[in-house]
């Protein structure tokens, strides 16, 4: 069997432990003689497990009792329609901050249901940097605030947590959730979808504070509904149970890893290992603001784009998968999730090296 080093944006790596431990149980789920997809979600283990999971996550980012936990389904993608569903209601201001094309994607559809106002744009600068904190024009009877604390396509990462004051801010984690770090407190909600770094496509994690979630918009569908679904422990329809269990595996081993301060070293290591290669490179460039390159997207370019296919089979070749950048921004992306290792990393900069070697 030979497992390549896969640097896709998402669905990304998992763990090769957290998959090999699925395998074993695969066939029979704690002696059930079942595998967890063939059982009811009502079943005592299948509640048993999804409690695990949920109590996985609340250990790893220590999130507070005064915050609720939900996953639920539509991706990141539903949440730029439930959030502002649930959200905004007499008071339907909502800010945003525009960072690139997810924060263009949950604005077209907050758009739908509020008073969208754009708090700061780094559109101008071809999305490269983030704002500063006092580039942002927040209003202060806004509902709440949305950003994007990584973009995955570009590799732009917040490298603060903006002040919003009283007014909750919104995060949409789903590239960098668990990468380090971080103080929940400061948020009223943050949601991920899991395929980037949790674990397979299925479910979306919600973290929201609790006095926020009972106000939703009448017309907002209860699986979107943070209090239905709440009340329901997140079932109030069949949730993707595979799914489920993976992440559960995965905040178990997460945990071994040394949690989030564990893997928060790998993973600054990693990306400043790769950045710096690049960087004192007259071959490969990275176009992001220094204080502003995410530690688990990074795009480079090649000096000479007629090299660009040749790159792409070449690394394909020698077992570096998933390298194309965005369909909408070419160049190379690597996307160097928690289940991609320092290994992976130290091959593709060799990989990088010899390939300008011969292409210089
Ligand atoms: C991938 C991604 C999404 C979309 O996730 P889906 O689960 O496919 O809807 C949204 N936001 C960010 C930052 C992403 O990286």
């Amino acid at each position: 069997m030979k497992r390549v080093f896969n640097f896709c944006a998402g669905p990304a790596a998992l763990p090769v432990e957290v998959l090999e431990k699925a395998q074993s149980e695969l066939l029979d789920y704690q002696g059930l003689g079942m595998s967890v997809m063939e059982m009811s979600h009502r079943s005592k283990e299948i509640v048993d497990m999804a409690d695990r999971a949920v109590a996985g996550l609340r250990e790893l980012l220590a999130v507070p009792d005064n915050y609720e936990i939900l996953y639920l389904q539509g991706g990141a993608t539903g949440q730029f329609s439930a959030i502002p569903m649930n959200l905004l209601g007499s008071n339907n201001k909502v800010d945003f901050i525009d960072t690139g094309d997810w924060s263009k994607k949950a604005i077209k559809e907050a758009q739908k249901y509020g008073d969208v106002h754009i708090a700061a744009s780094t559109a101008e600068g071809n999305y490269t940097s983030v704002p500063t904190q006092a580039d942002l024009n927040l209003r202060p009877d806004a509902a709440y605030v949305h950003y994007t604390p990584n973009e995955t396509i570009r590799g732009v990462e917040f490298d603060y947590v903006p002040d919003t004051g009283d007014v909750p801010l919104v995060a949409d984690m789903s590239s960098t959730i668990l990468s380090r770090p971080i103080d929940v407190s400061k948020y009223g909600l943050i949601y991920a979808g899991a395929q980037k770094n949790i674990g397979p496509s299925g479910l979306c994690w919600v973290i929201i504070r609790k006095d926020l979630m009972d106000q939703a918009m009448d017309v907002c569908p209860s699986v979107l509904n943070y209090a239905e679904m709440a009340k329901a422990g997140s079932m109030l329809n069949t949730p993707p149970t595979l799914s489920l269990y993976l992440c559960g595996l995965v905040f178990d081993w997460l945990k071994e890893q040394g949690g989030v301060e564990g893997i928060g070293a790998v993973n600054g290591k990693k990306a400043e290992t790769l950045y710096h290669y690049v960087d004192q490179s007259d071959f490969y460039q990275n176009p992001v603001a220094v204080n502003a390159r995410s530690w688990m997207n990074i795009p480079f370019t090649l000096a000479n784009a007629d090299l660009d296919k040749q790159f792409l089979s070449e690394s394909e070749a020698a077992g570096l998968t998933n390298l194309a950048g965005h369909r909408s921004v070419g160049g190379m992306r690597a996307s160097i999730y928690n289940a991609v290792g320092q290994d992976a990393v130290d091959a593709l900069i060799a990989f990088m090296q010899d390939f300008a070697e011969r292409n210089q």
